[in-house]
């Protein structure tokens, strides 16, 4: 096999990956099992081996990957990683900010869009849009030289006792649980009182809104902080 094998493949899926592992490694940047990431990506475990040998021969590298232990970003690869994140991050912004797109849809436009715009066009989403550091769900825009401030919250999951709580931040996946919670008023900054029962949580943000009975399955979707 040639040393520097040139490999050729679609942008999109590449930056699909990166980002997945970025987002599975967490801030220690631990390293992912082709499983985990199978399972996030929505692929079969075979293909998603294929890409990391593919992805991990390249001439620069994007990841580093042993077969048994699983795989991380190489420096470039975590470059480009928290690149397409901002770009997701701030386009979910503008969709929602000045295209008034409801929170829900933003993701999936954000998803599409976020592998083909440049320099130019981030910056000036950026400046119309004040330079934000936090998007619709609650989550950090990475800055342009890739820094990220670190985020205090907790899995609405882990919660041990009933309490009042801040919504820190929504997962963006899934557009019928943030459907719900904006129901609710169950958004990013809201009060939010937490009763626990063996099954479910009850959730009440704010006076007059209904309380909200969510499934525990449903629950590592949210980040809290505490109120002060
Ligand atoms: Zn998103």
């Amino acid at each position: 096999m040639p040393s520097n094998r040139q490999v050729n493949i679609n942008t999109e899926s590449v930056d699909n990956y990166l980002k997945a592992i970025l987002a599975l490694g967490g801030p220690e940047e631990q390293s992912v099992s082709s499983t985990a990431l199978a399972q996030r990506l929505g692929v079969a475990p075979a293909s998603v081996t294929n890409m990391l040998q593919k992805l991990a021969s390249a001439r620069s590298p994007f990841v580093e990957y042993e077969k048994h232990r699983g795989v991380r970003l190489s420096p470039e690869g975590k470059r480009r990683a928290l690149e397409v994140l901002r770009h997701h991050r701030l386009i979910e912004t503008f969709l929602y900010e000045i295209l008034d797109f409801p929170i829900e849809e933003v993701h999936d436009e954000a998803e599409r869009l976020e592998h083909f715009i440049l320099e130019r066009f981030e910056e000036r989403i950026a400046a119309k849009l004040g330079h934000p550091k936090i998007d619709p769900h609650g989550h950090c825009i990475p800055a342009l030289d890739g820094r990220m401030s670190k985020q205090d919250s907790a899995p609405l999951i882990d919660v041990e006792k009933d309490g009042e709580f801040v919504v820190d931040s929504i997962s963006d996946r899934d557009a019928k649980l943030l459907k719900t919670l904006k129901a609710h008023s169950i958004t990013p900054g809201a009060h939010l009182r937490v009763t626990k029962s063996p099954h479910e949580l009850v959730l009440r943000a704010g006076k007059g809104s209904k309380p909200l009975h969510l499934a525990l399955s449903a629950a590592g979707a949210v980040r809290i902080r505490s109120t002060n």
